[in-house]
């Protein structure tokens, strides 16, 4: 869709990617880095002093106690930490629940490690957990639950209630839970994000996977991390080893110095998100085109029927050629898109002036 985005010279509301660059402070001292010769390998788990920022930040905002040596590994973004515990986590055979719709990097992962999936399907308008349907997918083949809060693609963030739940299940049956949690900072309306890992009984089965790519605004850099207890670290860590060993050793002191900002950084970003997507739906929607509201995450799921669609595959493909505007249909992050075929996702991390001409150039396709 971004290639698309491209050639046509739409605007591109599909991938997840800012407009915006983060932190001056992170990107000063990134350039720093590489003018004073941190070039080379850093070390296998990650630099020192970006483990320690880590751990300062999870003891912050969560007052999650972790060993910056053993329970924080640095991963080239969250791809591979998602990767690397599928590999060093999962058996052939073994089976993981997971959430769909889903970050499609989830099936992809499972499969290379010969792992089955057992998708538990979220349905809107509110895409709220099934805890019967959940409960049902585990069996006596399930070693791992995949969970992503908040949730790419739907905006889902899940509450405590829910976290509870999950927490329940996975303690009676034994389970590992791996829990992406990159938007970890985008939740709005004053809805908190709780890590599963804070739960009781959790922190000793429990990979939290984050990235800096979207707290910091950069995407390309693929500064993440996995932490959690040592035991699991290690078999993340043993996979990570033949991935890619290590990433990005000048980005790696600069996410460091960006954890360490004040609070304020994180709520002025959170604020500034949160307007954006006012500002996309309340576009949408005076264009007569139904969304759903998230609380998390820089995304929005809207209806294609509104445009005079049932697919949405169909919509983002002549989208490009009718008004100039990109989306991703959402069959995409499906096992069996029926039931969603006519959802669309739209990304609001972009500039009010893009997303402005995006709601402009989508009123002249839309019903009003
Ligand atoms: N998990 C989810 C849910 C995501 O949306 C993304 C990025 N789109 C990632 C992981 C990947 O993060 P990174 O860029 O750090 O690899």
């Amino acid at each position: 869709m971004s290639a698309l985005a491209a050639r046509t010279g739409a605007v591109n509301l599909g991938q997840g990617f800012p407009d915006f660059d983060g932190p001056p402070s992170m990107l000063e001292r990134a350039r720093r880095a590489i003018a004073e010769g941190v070039n080379q390998y850093p070390p296998g788990i990650g630099d020192p002093d970006l483990r320690n920022a880590i751990t300062e930040h999870q003891q912050r905002w969560y007052g999650i106690d972790l060993d910056p040596d053993s329970q924080v590994l640095v991963t080239a973004g969250a791809t591979e930490g998602i990767a690397a515990a599928m590999l060093g986590l999962l058996e052939p055979g073994d089976e993981v629940v997971l959430l769909e719709p889903y970050y499609d990097s989830y099936a992809a992962t499972i499969a290379l490690a010969g792992g089955v999936r057992r998708p538990v399907r979220l349905e809107p308008p509110d895409f709220a957990l099934p805890r019967e349907a959940m409960a049902a997918a585990v069996g006596p083949r399930t070693r791992l639950i995949l969970l992503n809060s908040p949730h790419n693609p739907t905006g889902m963030v899940l509450g405590r209630d829910d976290l509870a739940f999950i927490a329940e299940l996975a303690v009676r049956h034994d389970l590992i839970v791996v829990t992406d949690e990159v938007y970890e900072h985008l939740t709005f309306d004053g809805v908190p994000h709780l890590p599963l890992s804070t739960l009781p009984g959790m922190a000793e089965r429990t990979i939290t996977l984050s990235s800096a790519g979207k707290t910091f605004s950069a995407t390309g850099w693929k500064i993440g991390w996995a932490t959690g207890p040592a035991e699991l670290v290690a078999a993340v860590r043993a996979a990570k080893q033949f991935l890619t060993y290590v990433n990005g050793a000048p980005f790696q002191p600069a996410v460091a110095d960006a954890l360490r900002l004040p609070d304020s950084y994180f709520d002025d970003f959170r604020m500034a998100l949160q307007t954006k997507r006012d500002r996309l739906i309340g576009g949408l929607g005076a264009a007569g085109i139904a969304t759903f509201r998230p609380s998390g995450t820089y995304f929005v799921v809207a209806d294609a029927r509104s445009l005079g669609f049932d697919d949405g595959y169909q919509l983002c493909r002549e989208l490009p050629e009718l008004c100039g505007v990109v989306a991703v249909p959402m069959q995409v992050f499906y096992d069996d898109p029926a039931g969603a075929r006519h959802l669309v996702r739209f990304a609001f991390c972009k500039r009010d002036e893009v997303l402005d001409e995006a709601v402009r150039r989508l009123r002249t396709i839309g019903p009003n």
